[in-house]
């Protein structure tokens, strides 16, 4: 299963317009193209273990990238196996005899995949570009070759492509295997769809699928989240600084704003992104939904019980609000806490309703009349394991 990080329906639409990807093309053509919807909120961590466990955050507990840990008050990464509440895929199909492979291009997101999958088993490995790259992962020859010297950086197209290529390096040498590969999406935060680096991005990424499908496997292309701009009419981020404005209305009522998109790699996104999390007690909350609403960056305010029924989220790992915003805004904390220095063109992000839709692309014919009625990117798994038409279905 290839997970194309941040791979907007939009990106396919404009390759496929000027003849960029004709592997995809073949395939839609063939067997459907399909469009699912990402877990929310629609950011890479609860996504990539959503793709991981088949079922959504309320179900495994990532709800984001990044929350409060209401023990110690302070904000952690939410990037640890320990944090899993359902049992990975990937680690049942381990238990169950088969090889298994994860690969990612950013190092963040190794620990979660690699969730109850042993360290040193012939036939488990989690591996990162990034950790391949740097020298804290070992590899094989045949890896060495997939990633190239010097190893690709991780604000790069290359990063993503060589996903791929260690994936179809490991299929090539070890059968039969379930294989999940997961890219990054600085190219999608940096660039438009019908930007030129865009479309020669998805054609390396094209032909790299390709090249997969001719390698006999079965192959599910899915993402975690789409992409907006989010950007005003003069090109600067389109931003509702949250914190800044409820102690501005609020003082002293100590609320706190969290960002589940914050992680360590601020040239994508500045940590602005489409779903913020309000800590306040309750005595004040209704003054903050008001407070809130008024934003036109804003689309809806929940509180906390209602956020957890109605986005499949786990209400005891997120704010007392879960604030969503709308397609062409983002949500910071407050002005200060944000270095957009490092933003490296006008402002593209995700994490809401408007970042949920994402393709859904198989290369083999499905039992379409099985398919979930709202399909979800996490039936991934399912839907190849499963759902294939069989020659039996011909019959
Ligand atoms: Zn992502």
């Amino acid at each position: 299963m290839a997970c194309i990080d941040g791979f907007d329906p939009s990106y396919l639409e404009a390759a496929s317009a000027k003849g960029r990807c004709p592997f995809l093309d073949r395939s839609t053509a063939r067997y459907g193209l399909r469009t699912a919807a990402s877990a929310m909120p629609s950011f890479t961590n609860p996504n990539n273990v959503s793709l991981i466990t088949g079922v959504p955050p309320s179900r495994h507990g990532v709800a984001g990238n990044y929350a409060l840990d209401t023990e110690s008050g302070m904000p952690v990464m939410m990037n640890t196996p320990e944090l899993l509440r359902a049992g990975t895929i990937l680690a049942a199909a381990h238990d169950a005899g088969s090889t298994v492979v994860a690969v990612t291009a950013k190092d963040k997101l190794r620990c979660l995949l690699g969730t109850s999958l042993p360290d040193g088993d012939d036939r488990a490995a989690t591996l990162s570009i990034e950790a391949l790259g740097n020298g804290q992962q070992e590899m094989t020859p045949a890896i060495r070759t997939a990633i190239g010297t010097p190893p690709p950086g991780i604000y790069s197209a290359e990063i993503s492509l060589t996903v791929l290529r260690v994936g179809l390096a490991l299929l090539e040498a070890t059968t039969p295997m379930l294989v999940y590969l997961s890219t990054t999406d600085y190219m999608q935060h940096r660039y438009a769809p019908n930007a030129e680096e865009s479309l020669d991005f998805i054609a390396a990424l094209d032909r790299l699928l390709a090249d997969i499908d001719r390698a006999g496997a079965v192959l599910v292309v899915t993402a975690d989240h789409g992409m907006n701009a989010k950007t005003t009419s003069t090109g600067e981020p389109n931003v509702a600084y949250l914190q800044d404005v409820l102690e501005t209305a609020m003082p002293g009522t100590g609320i706190q704003t969290i960002l589940p998109i914050t992680d360590p790699y601020v040239v994508h996104h500045g940590a602005l992104g489409a779903c913020a999390m309000v800590y306040c007690n309750a005595g004040v909350s209704d003054h903050a939904v008001a407070v809130l609403e008024a934003l036109p960056q804003v689309e809806q305010v929940l509180e906390r019980e209602k956020a957890a029924e109605e986005l499949e989220i786990p209400p005891d790992r997120i704010g007392d609000l879960v604030v969503l915003a709308t397609a062409d805004g983002v949500l910071g904390s407050s002005r200060a806490a944000h270095d957009l220095s490092a933003l490296a063109g006008p402002l593209r992000s995700h994490g809401g309703r408007h970042e949920q839709a994402v393709p859904f692309i198989v290369n083999r014919p499905l039992r379409d009349s099985d398919l979930p009625t709202q399909l979800r990117n996490y039936d991934a798994f399912h839907v190849a394991l499963n759902l294939l038409e069989s020659e039996a279905d011909h019959a």
